[in-house]
């Protein structure tokens, strides 16, 4: 089968886990139409198959010998052949406003991090693409060590539900940004797999593609064939400046592209689709929080239909980046405002938790490095 978004074969989960003889399968690994394909091979009706998945997605039941409403033997089977979850959660964290952080350790010792955030009647989860991410922005905790492999799309919605395994029984997931650690448009296969089941509203979770967000550094192959599959989800362009010169700086894999590409590329996804882009921008001081990036960010965005979401930078420990202050953020955003650009200035959340891409990994990874000289060397 092809992807109808990637042009790729869609397959490539079961023989991967054919590899892994002695463990179980991840059941988040198949699409509703494979699990079907285990139950018509095993003479059993197919419409277990939903029930099964609905059970996982919508009712949050983490065994399958809680599936009281499968027959027992069924549900042996199952068990006997099928995980639900695969990860360990190595580490979990609460802000004072709600937020919570998971770290998730993989079966290969691959650690990614994803949030749960609080916002009204927002119930917003941040999760991951990759272990780690290859695009190299300075200033971002994610990719200081490289990529180590793309996850899987039972490793993305595993990230979701155990998030939302969080929740009272009462509260819903709302939202799902994809701006964790990793660059999604580099895993476009798994990443647009997992949001079908996140959309799915007759077994998977039910969110809305409009509240659905990719985010991504901008790379225009695969915007285009997001474009080309009218892509029903909301695109966010992280941009961070308004010049090839300082993008190239901050965000390297720039040198390659250049915004004039990512800007014509974002166009025919919105001639496609129609949907409104925004352009994420993290403000570093004295680095693009100038007064002539504003103005220069004006002009290269007035013309177009897009949203900017600037976001003050959240520090990063090692790093040599700073958030600006307050009076230079407003000077900032009344040049945005008065050049008539459709601006939101975002309030950052789980400040106290190390909430930003990548922030909790590097942290836990870096204790170990701390050597006590010990007095007898
Ligand atoms: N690779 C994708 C998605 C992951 S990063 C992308 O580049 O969009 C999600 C967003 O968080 C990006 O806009 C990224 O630049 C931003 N970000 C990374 N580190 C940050 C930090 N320390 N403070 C604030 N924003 C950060």
């Amino acid at each position: 089968m092809i992807h109808p978004m990637t042009n790729e074969p869609t397959t490539s989960v079961e023989s991967a886990e054919s590899s892994e003889k002695s463990e179980k399968r991840s059941i988040l690994e198949q699409s509703e139409h494979s699990l079907v394909r285990w139950f018509v091979d095993r003479d059993l009706p197919k419409y277990r198959a939903k029930q099964v998945l609905s059970a996982i997605y919508q009712r949050r039941i983490d065994s399958f010998s809680d599936m009281t409403e499968l027959p027992k033997e069924l549900r042996a089977k199952l068990d006997e052949q099928f995980c639900i979850f695969k990860s360990k959660t190595a580490e979990s964290q609460q802000s004072e406003d709600g937020t919570e952080k998971l770290l998730l350790e993989l079966p290969d010792g691959g650690r990614i991090e994803c949030v749960l955030l609080r916002d009204g009647p927002r119930r917003s989860v941040c999760l991951s693409s990759q272990v780690g991410c290859a695009m190299g922005c300075v200033f971002c905790a994610s990719g200081l060590d490289g990529v180590d492999r793309n996850l899987t799309r039972g490793e993305i919605l595993e990230q979701a539900l155990k998030l939302q395994r969080l929740l009272e029984p009462e509260e819903r997931l709302s939202h799902i940004v994809m701006m964790g650690m990793g660059e999604p448009l580099a895993n476009l296969r798994n990443v647009l797999d997992a949001l079908d089941v996140a959309r799915d509203s007759e077994y998977g979770l039910g969110i809305s593609p409009r509240r659905i967000t990719i985010s991504t550094v901008g790379l225009p192959p695969a915007i285009d064939k997001l474009a080309e599959a009218h892509s029903p989800f909301q695109l966010a362009i992280s941009l961070h400046a308004p010049n090839d010169e300082l993008r190239t700086r901050l965000v390297p894999v720039n040198k390659n592209i250049g915004i004039e590409a990512i800007m014509a590329a974002t166009e025919r996804y919105f001639a496609v689709t129609s949907r409104r882009l925004t352009f994420e921008y993290v403000l570093l001081k004295d680095l693009n929080d100038t007064p002539q990036c504003a103005e220069q960010l004006v002009k290269l965005l007035r013309r177009r239909t897009a949203m900017l979401n600037v976001i003050p930078y959240n520090p990063v420990p090692g790093l040599p980046y700073e958030t600006p202050s307050s009076e230079t953020i407003l000077e900032f955003r009344r040049i945005l405002m008065e050049g008539g650009i459709n601006v939101m200035f975002r309030q950052r959340k789980g400040n106290d938790i190390q909430a930003a891409c990548g922030q909790l990994r590097r942290l836990r990874e870096r204790e170990p490095q701390i050597v006590t000289l010990s007095t007898d060397v």
